[in-house]
């Protein structure tokens, strides 16, 4: 019978989360599967590196809906179920545990993985990885008492959080970065600066421009770190922090347009019909941006996955949230706005105390601001993504005036 098979979403994370209430509260009556391969229902991950890390949130406050949540909903929720193969001229799907299922329309939110070392020795017990809330429990045990010693390859986002949060708890605390300043990448070398000078004013010994070659070990465990030139940093624990992978395979193997992600328009549909993409997977045409753009960030998870869920319904979805993200380090919080390619090259200027750490720092490419990203100050950020949307040319001077309404920019 057509149109009875309803909706089906891969990926039990956060867009899969946000997916599926909006589809339901859409005012889809049909079928609706979540199928994720993971043993929890959707939790967020920012947390795991932050207050669920230190043992300061409890486990409960990391899941998205309550397990009645979708028991009311009749949203029929895998757990632990892989899904193996998509068949897109008949719309089903392949399962590693029972049979296959077929859809009417499929929404893929299969996340990211961390980028695994392919260093000798990587895989000894005592090296570790952040993705999953089992992960962050592991290290939780590891780390919650202080007095250990973590070594951390990689000074990316989650790499400097767990760096704070392990600091924090007591521990010692070692990052190991290839670059000479950790997050320049996405933030420049001034603002990178500013992190890099946050970790060591609170006792993490950086140590930048350092090339990783092997993971020292004794009777099977990680014992250190072996650095070209024949330093080992001894550890009793190392986490590796160096990015993460988009899980496309899946799509790939579909036969879906790939390219740096699972190729979207602007409403989420992939190149197949019937299949949409969201969350960190999604490669997808940014209407203000004017550019493709993939996120790997949790409001692209909670909106992408709603959009994904309104055009998915039949609406005519333009997917134009402005892209942002937070951390919170040490005494330092910040949210970032903005399109990150649009930075290589521009003009960073500064609104208020940035010696302080209480400052907006924007980002302006020709006399546009593409980003924004405050620091220590709040209830702001409407504002700041009104000025990227609007999009006007900006004067810095008027910019960098804290008596100037960003409103009026
Ligand atoms: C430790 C940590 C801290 C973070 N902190 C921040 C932060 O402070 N701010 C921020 O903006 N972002 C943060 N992020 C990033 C943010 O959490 C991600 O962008 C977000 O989780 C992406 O959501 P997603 O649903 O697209 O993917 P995921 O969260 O990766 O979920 C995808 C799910 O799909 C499942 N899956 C994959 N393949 C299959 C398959 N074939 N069959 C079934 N299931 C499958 C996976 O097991 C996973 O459960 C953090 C991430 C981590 C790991």
């Amino acid at each position: 019978m057509a149109n009875s098979e309803g909706f089906v979403v891969v990926g039990a994370g956060l867009t899969g989360a946000s997916a599926v209430r909006g589809i339901r509260e859409g005012g889809f009556l049909g079928r609706i599967r979540l199928i994720g391969a993971e043993a929890h229902r959707p939790y967020i991950r920012p947390p795991l590196s932050k207050d669920y890390l230190s043992g300061s949130a409890d486990r409960e406050s990391v899941f998205v809906d309550s397990e009645a949540w979708y028991v009311e909903n009749n949203i029929e929720l895998f757990h632990s179920t892989t899904v193996t193969a998509i068949h897109p001229a008949e719309h089903r799907l392949d399962l590693d545990n029972s049979m296959p299922i077929g859809y009417d329309k499929l929404l893929l939110a299969t996340g990211s993985a961390p980028r695994r070392l392919t260093i000798p020795n990587a895989d000894l017990d005592g090296v570790h990885y952040l993705r999953t809330l089992d992960d962050s429990e592991t290290l939780h045990n590891l780390l919650a008492e202080g007095g250990r010693s973590l070594v951390l390859i990689g000074s990316g986002w989650i790499g400097m959080e767990v760096a704070a949060t392990a600091r924090t708890l007591g521990n010692e605390v070692t990052i190991l970065e290839r670059n000479p300043i950790p997050l320049a990448d996405a933030l420049g070398d001034e603002l990178g600066t500013m992190f890099a000078d946050l970790h060591t004013e609170n006792g993490v010994d950086l140590r930048a421009s350092v090339v990783v070659e092997s993971i020292a070990g004794k009777d099977g465990r990680a014992t250190g770190v072996a650095l070209a030139g024949g330093e080992v940093v001894s550890a009793d624990l190392v986490l590796v922090a160096v990015g993460v992978i988009p899980n496309i395979g899946l799509a790939d193997a579909a036969g879906l347009a790939i390219d740096n992600g699972v190729l979207v328009d602007a409403s989420l549909q992939t190149s197949e019909p019937d299949i949409y993409a969201a969350g960190d997977i999604a490669n997808a045409y940014h209407p203000v941006a004017g550019m493709r753009l993939r996120s790997e960030h949790w409001a692209n998870a909670l909106n992408g996955g709603k959009a994904a869920a309104r055009s998915m319904l039949g609406e005519k979805v333009s997917y134009d949230n402005i892209p942002y993200f937070y951390t919170d380090q040490f005494d330092l919080g910040m949210e970032y706005s903005g399109f990150g390619p649009l930075t290589q090259g521009a003009e960073v200027v500064y609104r208020g105390d940035r010696a302080g750490r209480e400052f907006i720092a924007f980002w302006l490419a020709g006399g546009r601001v593409v980003a924004g990203m405050n620091v220590n100050v709040w209830d702001v950020n409407d504002a700041v993504q009104g000025v990227i949307r609007r999009a006007n040319f900006v004067d810095p001077a008027r910019l960098v005036d804290e008596n100037v309404p960003l409103e009026s920019l």
